[in-house]
């Protein structure tokens, strides 16, 4: 996982390697690099710069104060300031309804219907919950189709409804159907298009004020880099959703999303998807991944 990004980052640090102070010429010449190494691993370049001029401020007060040696003292303010960046501290996800609702947005292929099912697999064996798979996607049989091939594997009822169009009145019915028999998470997996268009969106809205969610999380393929970005923000125009999923972090990922998410849409990550499996499921630590990207 960004292997290059870490590559990178090192080499800037080693600059000040045998410098026995940190000054403003030294620091300049690093955040340089670390600017450099940011908008390769697909960061936006606003926030590259505010992030660089942030560290170098740090960089230069605490410089009096620290025993640390100079390149050492970098690393943990760039490790400080990419923590706080992707969110500071961990964000849970609302199960406080009874049944609690989680409504997942996002485009197609980024990776909802997986993640579905890694989410309510991780309830029910982490967290000891009932959940109930929905299946909302009302164009793709196929789509419905991989939900129950999911909810099998995991052991979680899906609730679909052959034949209706109606994504509202699905979810509605799904909840019903919970409420009934006793689950107490409803999970309602919806459909995506392979790029932001009106009529997604308008569906989307429409089932998120018709069920109130209590959690709406938005999902996102690591590897479009500042395309996550954009559709995020596009998503989060429309729904204000409560959390980002990251997914394919697993894959040849460059970073960028992981880095720049949060900032723009001032909504925590709450989980990262890392493979294909059930099981290929993290909740997200902003310093565990700093820690990562520092290598
Ligand atoms: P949806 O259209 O948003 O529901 O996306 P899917 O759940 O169908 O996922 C699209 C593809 O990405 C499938 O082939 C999944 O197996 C794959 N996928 C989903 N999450 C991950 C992940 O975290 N890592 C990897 N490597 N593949 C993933």
């Amino acid at each position: 996982m960004f292997d290059n990004l870490s590559d990178k980052l090192d080499k800037a640090f080693h600059i000040l390697k045998g410098h026995g102070k940190i000054t403003e010429v030294n620091v300049a010449d690093t955040l340089k690099e670390v600017r450099r190494a940011l908008l390769d691993a697909d960061v936006n370049f606003k926030i590259a710069k505010d992030f660089t001029t942030k560290v170098k401020e740090k960089a230069i007060g605490e410089n009096v104060l620290t025993t640390l040696q100079p390149g050492q003292l970098m690393v943990k303010l760039v490790k400080d300031e990419l923590t706080e960046l992707m969110g500071g501290d961990v964000a849970g996800v609302n199960l406080s309804g009874n049944p609690s609702i989680i409504l997942m947005s996002g485009l197609q292929g980024s990776g909802k219907t997986t993640f579905s099912g890694k989410l309510a697999n991780f309830l029910k064996t982490k967290k000891n919950k009932k959940p109930l798979l929905v299946a909302c996607d009302i164009y793709r049989p196929a789509a419905i189709n991989q939900l129950h091939v999911v909810g099998e594997q995991i052991g979680v009822e899906v609730y679909s409804e052959e034949g209706n169009k109606n994504p509202v009145e699905i979810a509605q019915n799904a909840i019903k159907h919970a409420k009934a028999n006793g689950f107490n998470v409803v999970i309602v997996d919806t459909a995506g298009r392979l790029a932001v268009d009106e009529e997604m969106m308008n569906e989307i809205a429409n089932v998120h004020k018709a069920i109130e969610p209590h959690e709406t999380l938005f999902v996102v393929d690591s590897m479009t880099g500042q395309d996550a970005v954009n559709t995020a923000k596009a998503f989060n125009d429309r729904l204000n959703f409560d959390g980002v999923i990251l997914t394919k972090l697993d894959g040849d990922t460059r970073g960028g999303a992981a880095i720049s998410i949060k900032s723009v849409v001032n909504k925590p990550i709450k989980f990262i998807g890392t493979g294909e499996k059930m099981e290929a499921i993290d909740v997200f630590y902003p310093s565990r991944m700093a820690d990562r990207i520092l290598g």
